[in-house]
């Protein structure tokens, strides 16, 4: 690894040169020091890198990219179009995003877009007409406005793409790639997840300028603040082992994960019956039922919620203090995000997932990414099934945290 002084993690935000008012507003927030992520990221970012940056979930990525981006932002004043495009796989994320960012404008008048499907055109419409600095939001509603020319992207000087391997999956791509052929050559690339694969990163490579990496999950992805458990259980008997856990548990919050859409509202359907304070959600249901549910779940009023992978990525809920996945995640980077819900900024959290004969596969597969053995739960009284075999977890070759330095140290292209 080529070092540099840069590489260098910082401990305090008084290090990073940042305005006063940004400054005044991360002690507003309650942020005392940065995370790892935002002492390696916000340096760079500032100083105009391209950056692919990976950390586990819960660290604090989203004022990683706020922050600088902020820090540089010309005012209304003197741009009326958007200066920086923050593209996010979900209409939900795009919200707590475009709050957190709101959050660290604080004491700078900063507006804001959220262009996600689901909601009124017609206000963003206005609202982009009216002047924007900053656009939040989904590939399909960020590329419908490019398609309408009501999104003006000359003056954009920096595009994330949070759960940047989510974005580069194949369902998103094509929008993604039209988006970035959209703006200007010489903007800054920021793209950040929790998960990475290598064929993601090389991807992305292709759309940005001498990416530096910053890896601060190393090899192990796993949370550590996070106890996980596995129960193997019939498929028939799921949903009486999940009323012992819930009961045994008692969880403050829980994240139920079903596979599908029609299994999220018949599990919804039965656990409803005994408990008033559940909720379900799923990409199905109509955009205000979906933001009142997490609207609940966010007030505290709802206990549990039932969902898809909707809500595996992103969303930060600091008292969800239980994750139960009723149907196992077939993507093992599934599972860390689904997770990864729980256990936020160094909080304690728990997760169970249910293992049918068969699934034994998916466990290993699970194990090896997170470098991490399951441990095996049994609840009294339940018939376990017979556990799928013991997988052995290979030690993952990893080296050290990857940074390339472009010799031509590329010229610093907003700081001034
Ligand atoms: P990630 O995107 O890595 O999963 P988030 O950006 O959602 O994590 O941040 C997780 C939580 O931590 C949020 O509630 C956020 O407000 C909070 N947070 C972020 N940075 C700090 C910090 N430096 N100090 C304290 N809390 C922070
Ligand atoms: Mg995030």
């Amino acid at each position: 690894m080529k070092n540099d002084s840069k590489s260098e993690s910082i401990d305090s935000f008084d290090e990073l040169d940042l305005s006063p008012v940004m400054r005044s507003a991360l002690k507003r927030a309650g942020f005392s020091k940065p995370s790892p992520i935002q002492g390696q990221l916000i340096p760079l970012a500032l100083d105009g890198e391209d950056v692919i940056g990976q950390a586990r979930t819960g660290t604090g990525k989203t004022a990683s990219f706020a922050i600088p981006i902020l820090e540089q932002l010309d005012s209304l004043d003197e741009c009326r179009d958007p200066q920086a495009i923050i593209v996010v796989p979900t209409r939900e994320l795009a919200d707590q995003v475009a709050r957190e960012t709101e959050r660290l404008a604080a004491g700078v008048e900063t507006e804001i877009a959220v262009l996600s499907g689901g909601k009124n055109l017609n206000k963003q419409l206005r609202q982009l007409e009216n002047g924007v600095q900053i656009v939040v939001g989904t590939p399909g509603r960020i590329h419908d406005h490019l398609q309408r020319r009501s999104l003006r992207t000359g003056s954009v000087w920096c595009v994330v793409m949070d759960e940047a391997d989510r974005m580069l999956d194949i369902g998103f791509r094509p929008q993604i790639e039209r988006i970035l052929r959209k703006c200007p050559k010489d903007r800054q690339t920021l793209l950040l997840s929790a998960t990475l694969p290598n064929g993601v990163r090389r991807l992305a490579e292709s759309y940005m300028q001498d990416p530096l990496v910053i890896d601060c999950s190393k090899n192990d992805m796993a949370v550590e603040t996070i106890e996980q458990h596995y129960f193997t259980v019939a498929q028939d008997r799921k949903s009486d082992l999940l009323d012992l856990v819930l009961e045994r548990e008692k969880p403050e919050q829980t994240i139920i994960f079903c596979r599908t859409k029609r299994g999220t509202d018949r599990l919804y359907r039965q656990l409803s019956h005994r408990h008033p304070e559940c909720g379900s959600m799923h990409g199905d249901m109509a955009q205000r039922e979906r933001d009142r549910v997490l609207q609940r779940l966010r007030d505290g009023k709802l206990k549990i919620l039932v969902a898809t992978d909707v809500v595996g990525r992103g969303i930060d809920i600091s008292t969800i203090s239980h994750i139960i996945n009723y149907d196992v995640p077939q993507d093992c980077d599934d599972y860390v995000h689904r997770v990864g819900r729980t256990g936020r900024m160094g909080r304690d959290g728990i997760a169970f997932t249910f293992i049918v004969p068969g699934e034994g596969e998916f466990l290993t597969n699970i194990e090896r990414r997170i470098n991490k053995e399951l441990l095996r739960d049994q609840i009294e009284g339940f018939e376990a099934v017979a556990p799928p075999p013991v997988a052995k977890v290979e030690e993952e070759q990893v080296g050290p945290a990857k940074r390339k330095l472009n010799p031509m140290h590329r010229k610093v292209r907003r700081r001034r």
